[in-house]
């Protein structure tokens, strides 16, 4: 099978009405007259985002997911996406699982595969998406945005990928049952992009968790120059740690990444229309904090305690 041949079986499907698809020099695609286009590229490296022996199907679904994951973290539609993949060698199994999990998750959220790029690399699969979406001028959810008074909101569950992670990697002692309930929340992250795309307006600052709680929250402290209180017994833990040592817990909520969910700041008068639109998209929201002026990120217990906090999160260069 040639390159040609590939691109065709695998990645070539119909494009909606206003698309042009893969087969000439550029896609094209129906930004809507005076948005704003948004975009976003993740790469995933084998050997240090998953594994040679990873399943195919989650991967497709994942290489797209932590892109609209970016675009929800926008509050942006999604329009389409790119993909460019890097193979060793073709095997026509593997593509066809990688690619029917990749366009499942585009046709469910309106994010078509418009075009990419295919190449042969000795090393490893690499594997780059990059997504398109649009949202109203000025009204995107931009880190720098958070306000002194604001809530802090967070979709979803912590605590989930984190744990799949540390059991699949023996870095916690085995736990088949819990590994097993805890899995699909690492290789089949789903984030929550249309309730995003009705924030703007209502939220201010937001981005999506994939390094974990702390240094997420972090990079909107720092861009919008604000400290926050985090309420430590407010986090939505996913039930999957409670049978766990709290010293874990705490690691997996507060630090633990691969969450692709949202954490949002917004002011406090948008409180019930935050939760009804929660509701409406069926999305867990959960306040879990306070943005203060200052610069420091504190975290309390039910009794206002002060929880130590050992690390932040990931880093790909520490
Ligand atoms: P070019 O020579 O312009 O780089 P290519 O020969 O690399 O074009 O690709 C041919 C067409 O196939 C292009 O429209 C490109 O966007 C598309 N394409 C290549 N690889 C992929 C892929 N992995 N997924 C989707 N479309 C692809
Ligand atoms: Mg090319």
């Amino acid at each position: 099978m040639n390159e040609f041949d590939l691109i065709r079986r695998y990645f070539t499907r119909p494009v909606p009405p206003g698309y042009l698809g893969a087969g000439d020099d550029c896609a094209l695609l129906p930004v809507a007259p005076g948005k704003q286009l948004a975009t976003s590229t993740d790469l995933l490296v084998e050997g240090r985002h998953f594994l040679a022996d990873a399943d195919p199907a989650s991967l497709g679904h994942k290489a797209l997911a932590v892109n609209i994951s970016d675009l929800a973290a926008m509050g942006a539609e999604p329009l389409g996406c790119m993909l460019g993949l890097s193979l060793p060698r073709v095997d026509e199994a593997w593509l066809a699982a990688f690619a029917d999990a990749f366009h499942a998750l585009a046709d469910e959220a309106g994010c078509p595969l418009v075009g990419g790029d295919t190449t042969r690399s000795p090393d490893g699969i690499v594997i780059s998406v990059t997504v398109f979406g649009q949202v109203e001028p000025d009204r995107a959810l931009r880190r720098s945005a958070a306000l002194p008074g604001d809530d802090i909101w967070v979709s979803g569950t912590l605590g989930a990928p984190h744990a799949a992670l540390q059991w699949l990697t023996g870095q916690w002692p085995a736990q088949p049952a819990l590994l097993a309930e805890a899995r699909p929340a690492l290789e089949r992250p789903v984030p929550p992009w249309r309730f995003a795309q009705r924030l703007p307006g209502l939220a201010h600052a937001a981005l999506d968790i994939s390094d974990g709680l702390l240094q997420d929250l972090g990079h909107i402290l720092k861009a919008s120059g604000c400290g926050a209180i985090l309420y430590y017994h407010q986090l939505p833990i996913d039930a999957v740690l409670l049978p766990l040592d709290e010293s874990l817990v705490r690691e997996a909520v507060l630090s633990g990444g691969d969450v692709y969910q949202l954490c949002f700041t917004a002011p406090p008068h948008n409180r019930d229309a935050i939760a009804e639109l929660a509701h409406a998209f069926d999305v867990r929201a959960t306040r879990i904090g306070v943005i203060e002026s200052g610069a420091q990120l504190k975290v309390h217990d039910a009794a206002g305690r002060l929880v130590p906090i050992t690390s932040r999160g990931f880093d790909h260069f520490a």
